[in-house]
């Protein structure tokens, strides 16, 4: 069989994430990156397969199965979305949750209109969260489905902490809270708010000079970013700074806790605990990708999401060989 011809679309974190990730699947090969830099500084990127200007990717539409792209949720899907699912068989990993709906509608058309297939918030949160909390309640229908995030990098709170005056550098962890997920777990169906899931975390080196106390509660009292959750303020130095928290770490729980019919408690539970956020991301995209492609093989076309893929459309095995080996 031949191998799934692959592009991507943007090459930040994500971009390189993927670039990995088809090392580790031989059905799959990578045929170019594709960047919206200055022609100079794409020739730069550090990569093993040709980068072209992203204004010369119509040119490559009958050498590419499926194109996944790796721009941010904010600025760049909600333009290269709608505009990929014209030309191409497309994955995307979008995460602005409130927006979803509208950009479902955007890609829904165009991919339509092509004969394409798109799917789009592929990822772990939206993604595998996602099939989690669908799976959760249609089986335990009575209950409650609770999500914490972390320990992850928040680069928006993290952003806040640096600006504090005195704060050279600084990283800020989103934890999830161990009293919550025990209360959770126990089947007890409390009601938590967002600040009494999680804790936060930050690790910050001082400006020469500045005075440690005031730095602390400058960043504890800070109004909607720290001053209603539990926070703890370690000074570090710049060498620890950038041995210890230079990675991307992220993960979360997802519980369902309900009653069966009966009355007994049952408690489902999901979680990740990643060492690199965008290259976990980036797995996901490349596994769904060879999903979009084999629904594609079968004259599917329009917008999907993660609810729309069967499992086993996901791996490279043939469903015989999954059923022998997995159920
Ligand atoms: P980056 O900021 O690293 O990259 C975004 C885009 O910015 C790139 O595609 C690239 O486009 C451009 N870019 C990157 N680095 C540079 C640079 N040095 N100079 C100029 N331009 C640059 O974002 P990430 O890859 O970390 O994340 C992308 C998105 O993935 C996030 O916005 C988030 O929405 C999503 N995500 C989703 C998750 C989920 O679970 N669903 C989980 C994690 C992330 P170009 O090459 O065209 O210039």
């Amino acid at each position: 069989t031949q191998q799934i011809r692959i592009g991507i679309t943007g090459y930040g974190n994500l971009g390189r994430g993927v670039e990995a990730a088809l090392q580790q699947s031989p059905d799959m090969r990578l045929v170019g990156v594709f960047s919206r830099r200055e022609p100079a500084s794409v020739q730069l990127l550090d990569t093993s397969v040709p980068v072209y200007a992203i204004d010369e990717v119509t040119a490559y539409q009958d050498e590419i199965d499926v194109m996944i792209l790796c721009g941010g949720s904010k600025a760049d899907l909600p333009e290269q979305g709608p505009y990929m699912a014209g030309l191409f068989n497309t994955v995307d990993s979008y995460d602005t949750h409130a927006q979803i709906p509208e950009y479902y509608n955007s890609v829904d058309k165009p991919a339509r209109e092509s004969g394409h297939v798109y799917l789009l918030c592929a990822g772990w949160d939206p993604g595998l969260f996602s099939i989690n909390r669908l799976v959760g309640e249609a089986i335990l229908p009575v209950g409650e489905t609770y999500t914490f995030w972390g320990k992850g990098l928040s680069q928006g709170h993290s952003d806040a902490v640096r600006r504090v005056p005195g704060v050279k550098a600084g990283v800020q962890y989103t934890i999830p809270s161990t009293d919550a997920i025990e209360r959770v777990r126990s089947g007890a169906l409390p009601e938590l708010s967002t600040k009494e899931k999680h804790v936060r975390e930050c690790y910050v080196v001082l400006e020469e000079g500045a005075d440690a106390d005031q730095v602390r509660q400058a960043i504890v009292t800070m109004p909607a970013y720290f001053a209603d959750y539990d926070t703890t303020v370690h000074f570090i130095d710049e060498n620890t700074l950038a041995n210890e928290h230079s990675a991307m770490p992220h993960g979360g729980f997802v519980i369902r806790s309900g009653k069966s019919a009966l009355d007994n408690d049952q408690v489902m539970e999901f979680s990740l605990k990643l060492n690199s956020n965008p290259e976990f991301t980036a797995s996901v995209l490349v596994a769904y990708a060879r999903a979009v492609h084999r629904l594609s093989r079968l004259s599917d076309i329009g917008a999907k999401t993660v609810f729309d893929i069967a499992p086993g459309l996901l791996s490279p095995k043939s469903p015989a060989q999954l059923r022998k080996e997995l159920l």
